[in-house]
């Protein structure tokens, strides 16, 4: 077929042609003597991305699942007791990874469509004086429902509570896209991954910590319990502070971040966060101006990356999907476990403007109307043409204020 295929999955995003290019590369040696130079600065850019400014960032050479065992086991000991919430997929499945670790996990468990309950966080760790939660978990931005959850609110409810719970954040669909800052809000381990709003493709997982995070792992290390060896944290400063990496890195890759964290700081971050806000509210115009609801159940759980759309009784998500796909060329987000054949997903993140997102919006009205969804042609993409227009003159009329 001719012209581009859409790709509107929230993950793997579309990857910037100066991103693609400077992958395109010879081999490089990995144990140069001018690599430090290159890594130093590439360490230092991506804490950036985090607002992390007195710890540090690693690199896996591998997905974002890899992040999430490198902050467990490095931190806490078989045992531990967290407290985590579950509430799609995503929160689903790091629920599984620690139980599968053998922590000792509180997990609560609320309605999809909602995100992270922070007073029900506050009441346990008010309730838990003996402090024997030892990390609480919190999914920024679950992908499977399209829903964002308040970091900020958790930090309050361990500041209220005076508790010294490590706090985790999954940020892998929101970290370089929604505002997030590990630094004002202490967050000690934060996990992303390579191939969502770093634009770049699957194959590193980023694991930024706080500096409390590494005192806790120098200490766990002293009574491990847990193995640790791939994704050490010991042997990555090891090699970390030389320049090097304990293994060899995805040198493509590195070279491609590099490019990536150039354009996320040419753009810069507040612009980032402002431009994914403008088009995810272009997004839920077009949703609404159908008659059809987010999976999101409240405004304040919305998500600027990514918008899971329920599908009208009676009509299987998947279809819509599948004719979006073969019959235009556009890659949408399937429903995932519960909401299955329920939601559609269409991926607002990273390397996209308003144009882009109004094929996304075209080629999802299109197979609607295919699958028999009675929606008006043109309903949605108006609406979120009208949005996008009036959303570039306001953000000009301030600019020229
Ligand atoms: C994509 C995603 C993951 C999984 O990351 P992988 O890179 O596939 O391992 C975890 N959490 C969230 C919120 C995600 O969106």
């Amino acid at each position: 077929m001719a012209g581009f295929t859409q790709l509107f999955v929230p993950g793997p995003t579309n990857v910037p042609e100066t991103v693609r290019q400077a992958m395109n590369m010879p081999m490089e040696d990995m144990r140069a003597p001018d690599y430090p130079t290159f890594t130093r600065a590439l360490f230092a850019d991506l804490q950036k991305v985090f607002r992390n400014e007195t710890g540090r960032a690693f690199i896996f050479p591998s997905s974002g699942t890899g992040a999430w065992e490198s902050a467990i086991i490095n931190t806490l000991n078989p045992g531990d007791r967290v407290l985590m919430s579950r509430f799609g997929q995503f929160s689903h499945l790091w629920v599984d990874m620690a139980e599968r670790f053998g922590l000792d996990v509180d997990v609560v468990d609320v309605e999809w469509g909602t995100g992270v309950p922070v007073e029900i966080y506050a009441e346990k760790l008010a309730a838990d004086k003996e402090h024997r939660i030892k990390a609480v978990f919190v999914t920024h931005n679950e992908t499977a429902t399209g829903v964002t959850s308040d970091v900020a609110g958790v930090r309050a409810a361990l500041d209220a509570a005076k508790h010294p719970a490590l706090l985790f954040v999954d940020g892998v669909s929101s970290v370089g896209s929604i505002d997030f800052r590990q630094e004002e809000w202490r967050v000690d381990c934060a996990v992303s991954g390579s191939q969502k709003g770093f634009m770049l493709p699957p194959g590193l997982g980023f694991l930024s910590v706080s500096q409390r995070a590494l005192d806790v792992a120098k200490d766990a290390t002293k009574n491990a319990r847990f193995y640790r060896c791939y994704f050490s944290f010991e042997d990555m400063i090891r090699a970390n502070d030389t320049g090097y990496f304990p293994y060899t890195p995805a040198v493509q890759l590195l070279r491609g971040l590099r490019a990536a964290l150039d354009l996320i700081a040419e753009e810069g971050l507040d612009n980032i966060f402002e431009r994914h806000n403008r088009l995810a509210e272009g997004v839920r115009k077009a949703v609404a101006a159908w008659g059809l609801d987010l999976c999101a159940k409240e405004p304040k759980w919305h998500s600027d990356t990514v918008s899971a759309v329920l599908a009208p009784e009676g009509i299987d998500s998947n279809l819509i999907v599948k004719r979006a796909y073969e019959q235009y060329q556009t890659s949408l987000g399937v429903g995932l476990s519960k909401v299955a054949g329920r939601v559609f997903r269409i991926g607002h993140l990273g390397w996209v403007n308003e144009v882009m997102m109004c094929g996304a919006l075209s080629a999802t009205e299109m197979a609607l109307r295919d699958c028999g969804v009675k929606v008006a042609p043109g309903s949605g993409v108006g609406a979120a043409l009208e949005h996008y227009r009036l959303a570039a003159d306001q953000a000009a009329i301030a600019k020229a204020a």
